[in-house]
């Protein structure tokens, strides 16, 4: 079962690793956006990691709506509000369970992807983040390493596609040819989970 301290271990962990990939996430975005795809997400899971440091919520539900609100509230661009959603709806969804299966945060993602789905208008081959939450949300009903292994092959599907949604769709057809960077930093969302699982299973 998955405890508050799991998905503290999550954010925590997702923070670093957006702290580690955020030149990448930059670099992507330049091409196909403004190039602070980045610095959104640094600033975003920041604040996420220093208010858990500060007043840690005592339930997964409550983990999750408290990131997502701190990322509706800090991050400026189109990214903010849309990853926020996934976590508050996610977090809503959990309600308030001391601890839950991954079944149950599969359905709570599942959730929150369909909540992202219907505030952005994106459906999936649209090459925005849905490319990989859907994939990763079908997965992580089978495995945590099966996610993240959705995840991150749906980011690299969006290369060859052209962008309908979101800045990038601005460029037509001059958006084929790079990975989108909002799928990108979805994956390293649920590389970061796998990490938080291996933990929890013992051989860190
Ligand atoms: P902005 O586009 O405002 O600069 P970011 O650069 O932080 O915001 O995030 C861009 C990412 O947001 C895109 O790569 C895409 O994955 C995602 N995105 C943008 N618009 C949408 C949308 N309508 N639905 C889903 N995802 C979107
Ligand atoms: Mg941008």
């Amino acid at each position: 079962m998955l405890d508050a301290d799991f998905f503290r271990r999550w954010m925590t962990a997702a923070a670093a690793s957006v702290d580690r990939e955020a030149d990448r996430l930059t670099a992507l975005d330049s091409p196909i956006g403004d190039a602070d795809h980045g610095s959104n997400m640094q600033r975003g899971f920041r604040a996420v990691r220093d208010a858990l440091d500060k007043e840690p919520p005592a339930t997964p539900g409550a983990v999750l709506t408290q990131a997502g609100r701190l990322l509706i509230s800090t991050v400026g661009g189109a990214s903010g509000p849309l990853y926020g959603t996934l976590l508050r709806r996610a977090g809503k969804t959990l309600g308030d369970a001391a601890e839950v299966d991954r079944r149950q945060l599969a359905e709570a993602l599942r959730a929150g992807t369909d909540a992202v789905m219907r505030l952005g208008g994106a459906a999936p081959g649209d090459k925005t983040m849905i490319d990989a939450l859907v994939p990763a949300v079908d997965a992580l009903g089978d495995s945590f390493a099966a996610a993240r292994d959705a995840a991150e092959e749906g980011a690299v599907a969006t290369t060859p596609l052209q962008a309908r949604k979101g800045r990038a769709s601005y460029l037509g057809e001059r958006s084929i040819g790079h990975q989108d960077p909002g799928a990108t930093s979805s994956a390293l969302l649920f590389a970061a989970l796998l990490d938080a699982s291996d933990t929890e299973a013992g051989h860190e």
